[in-house]
């Protein structure tokens, strides 16, 4: 007696990766499990190819990472500005 032929009934060849999200059931409801980032500034869910959910949150992001480069230079700009006073000090 000889044994069925492997069936190869899939012509369509599977994605490697796992999909997690939408096992079937559709529906309205967005699944749980699917992939997203938050916003950097406010923290609401966005799309995985996003950082920032609007253009005014780009806009409140800037300025903040603009001040809080200035908070890092800042000690260093302090401690410029007294060295220059001790020479200009010293110089007299
Ligand atoms: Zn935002």
């Amino acid at each position: 007696m000889p044994g069925k032929p492997p069936k190869r009934s899939g012509k369509r060849k599977r994605p490697v990766t796992v999909q997690r999200a939408a096992s079937g059931e559709e529906g309205p409801a967005a699944p749980i499990t699917q992939p997203h980032k938050h916003c950097f500034n406010c923290g609401v869910s966005i799309p995985v190819d996003r950082d920032i959910c609007s253009d005014r949150c780009q806009a409140e992001w800037d300025r903040m990472l603009k001040r809080k480069k200035l908070m890092t230079y800042l000690p260093f700009i302090g401690i410029a500005l007294l060295l220059l006073f001790y020479v200009l000090i010293l110089a007299n």
